[in-house]
């Protein structure tokens, strides 16, 4: 085969065979085809799209570019969930634990910071000794004996979309709906796990814009996964303002222990409790969802899933003691208020700009190669629709430098705006789209 003749066909808007994408994928992870033929494929395929068969057979090829771990020696049904990304989004580190708690194994590989989004793994390793780069069988070995494990890709998984993902980033073709749906789910599906519930998130601090197109981009994953034989389950959710009342590592860390022991902020236990029940239901533990978000309630309730999280962080070498004692998670130097210049009801928390000053703190990177400051961020983050006063806090800055508090100030003071009139918050589920 010629890869220029198969990019002229992708060029023309036509369908490309199994055969022509094995082979483009294969070549392109070998070597043999050069990164400004995947360039040219990878625009040509942004300009004129994919039909579901050939995105189906694009993931395919790329999960099956490297290793893929396998679930079959693990006793319970499996488990995954997967987030679009957002700023304050530590749905994973909640629900992990509390579906193990129920009898579902989740095998979760998650990745860092991208951009304003925050990471699951940067989140994890602000607890002192938790190691994220496990073994393919340290991993597996977590997951048989505390039912969860989160940690991050081994190198030689999905080595295609690694090599691809990296091209499309200087090449302005990242936002391509079958490219990013392919990219994420060749990923999810390599861990193998049965059911895969998606949080595609749409707003000012989503990846995704528009929700019209978050809800293309779900309904193209859920296809991918039904194609390839796994349970879905995808719901659209608003990211116009942060999630919960912490952006940064140490402090969603923290937060994510108060929700596990039942004190958490409504948003994210809405949240968390919903995509954890359609895995329950998806996976047959519970016959509906009345029974499911009972089961998950009992189980927050009783401390089973924050002894299963709190066994996780051990076996993953991380300091147990952090849920008993908020004092050893990092704390920044200087903690100082953004005072609200009216008073009235809030009407915007814009995500991004709140995103933003979080990188601003250290809190996320602004290169590849920068180290996370754990300890910094915001906390106690006022919601739209909540009544304030003039000079009273709209959120706290966690800070370890002077100067960058007054720099995030600016971003963080242009993020609210305020209503004279009482303001209804945007639902936060939107939609949901079932597998069957
Ligand atoms: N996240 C991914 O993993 N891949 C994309 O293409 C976009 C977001």
């Amino acid at each position: 085969m010629i890869p220029h003749w198969i990019i002229e066909k992708k060029r023309d808007g036509k369908e490309l065979t199994a055969d022509e994408i094995n082979f483009f994928i294969k070549g392109y992870t070998r070597g043999e085809i050069p990164d400004y033929q995947a360039a040219a494929m990878a625009m040509a395929i942004y300009f004129q799209g994919m039909a579901q068969k050939e995105i189906t057979i694009l993931t395919e090829a790329m999960m099956k570019s490297g290793e893929v771990i396998s679930t079959e020696s693990l006793p319970s049904p499996s488990a995954d969930k997967h987030s679009t990304g957002g700023v304050g989004d530590k749905i994973s580190i909640i629900l992990a634990p509390l579906v193990a708690s129920c009898g579902v194994a989740v095998p979760m590989l998650s990745g860092r910071g991208l951009g304003i989004t925050g990471g699951t793994l940067d989140k994890l390793e602000s607890i002192s000794g938790y190691r994220t780069n496990l073994s393919k069988k340290e991993f597996i070995s977590i997951v048989k004996k505390c039912g969860c494990s989160i940690t991050g890709q081994t190198k030689n998984m999905v080595p295609a979309d690694r090599k691809l993902y990296a091209l499309r980033d200087v090449t302005a073709t990242v936002p391509s709906v079958p490219l990013i749906a392919a990219s994420i789910m060749s990923k999810k599906l390599a861990e193998g796990a049965q059911s895969l519930v998606l949080d595609v998130k749409y707003g000012r601090g989503a990846f995704v814009k528009e929700k019209k197109n978050a809800h293309i981009l779900a309904r193209t994953m859920v296809q991918i996964g039904i194609n390839m034989g796994r349970n879905m389950t995808a719901v659209l959710s608003n990211m116009d303002q942060p999630l919960g009342r912490t952006a940064g590592n140490a402090l969603e860390v923290q937060e994510s222990i108060n929700c596990l022991k039942n004190n958490g902020p409504a948003d994210v236990i809405q949240l968390t409790l919903t995509l954890s029940a359609h895995i329950l239901l998806m996976a047959g533990i519970a016959k509906n969802t009345k029974g499911a978000i009972q089961m998950l309630k009992n189980n927050i309730k009783n401390g089973s899933a924050l002894k299963h999280f709190q066994r996780m962080i051990e076996l993953h070498h991380g300091d147990p003691r952090v849920i008993d004692n908020p004092a050893l998670l990092p704390k920044a130097k200087y903690i100082s208020p953004l005072l609200s210049p009216k008073t009235g009801w809030i009407e915007t928390v814009d995500a991004e700009k709140i995103g933003r000053a979080c990188i601003i703190l250290g809190a996320g990177r602004r290169t590849k190669e920068d180290k996370i400051n754990f300890a910094t961020g915001v906390s106690e983050i006022r919601k739209i629709g909540e009544k304030v006063e003039k000079g009273k806090p709209l959120l706290l800055i966690h800070a370890d430098n002077k100067n960058q508090i007054n720099e995030a100030k600016k971003f963080l003071i242009s993020a609210f705006t305020f209503s004279p009139e009482q303001v209804k918050p945007p639902p936060l589920i939107s939609e949901t789209i079932y597998g069957k």
